[in-house]
């Protein structure tokens, strides 16, 4: 935990983290007693941010009902939704014949419209296995789709040094497939 005092800080209070330590800049002039009081409310603030953007598996099953609810009528119905360290670089995959969805946990962290994105992503393909005009008309209502998309091209190419723009994930069958393609 490090506090910084910023004389260009007229009244914003902000907090992050930088590896293992947490940074909290304020104001200058803050007393001790603001400082006290102020560190804690951003470091729980920050601390309810990373819990939403890890939510557990049984909150992923929550989030993809109210997605198939909210932009698919309710139509995609998984029968199970979790996180997986063995994704390789896929973000998601499903296998619609058993209605199982599968997050890569590297999402994790990643913003709620993000995320949002690969779970509607993988719930489309309930309904539709491939990448056709049929697939993009399903998901056409979600309002942050190029923009996720181009997040996570950005991420990809940040992390892996890779600009494979394709599609990142493969409708179907992720236990036929090894999951990681890297090597
Ligand atoms: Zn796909």
């Amino acid at each position: 935990m490090e506090v910084r005092r910023s004389r260009r800080r007229a009244r914003t209070v902000s907090a992050w983290r930088e590896g293992p330590r947490t940074i909290v800049a304020i104001p200058a002039r803050f007393t001790r007693a603001q400082e006290r009081e102020w560190v804690g409310r951003m470091v729980e603030r920050l601390a309810a941010q990373e819990r939403r953007r890890r939510p557990s598996d049984a909150q992923l099953v929550a989030r993809a009902t109210e997605l198939s609810r909210r932009y698919l009528g309710g139509r995609a119905v998984p029968t199970s939704v979790r996180w997986s360290s063995n994704q390789g670089r896929r973000w998601g995959s499903c296998t619609p014949a058993e209605g199982t969805i599968r997050i890569s946990d590297r999402v994790q962290g990643m913003p709620r419209w993000v995320l949002d994105y690969v779970l509607l992503h993988e719930l489309t393909h309930l309904l539709q296995p491939g990448h056709g005009q049929a697939f993009w008309a399903e998901m056409v209502s979600y309002p942050h789709t190029q923009r996720a998309r181009g997040f996570l091209e950005g991420y990809a190419f940040a992390r892996d040094g890779t600009d494979d723009s394709d599609v990142p994930d493969e409708p179907a069958g992720d236990d036929v497939e090894p999951a990681d393609r890297e090597g």
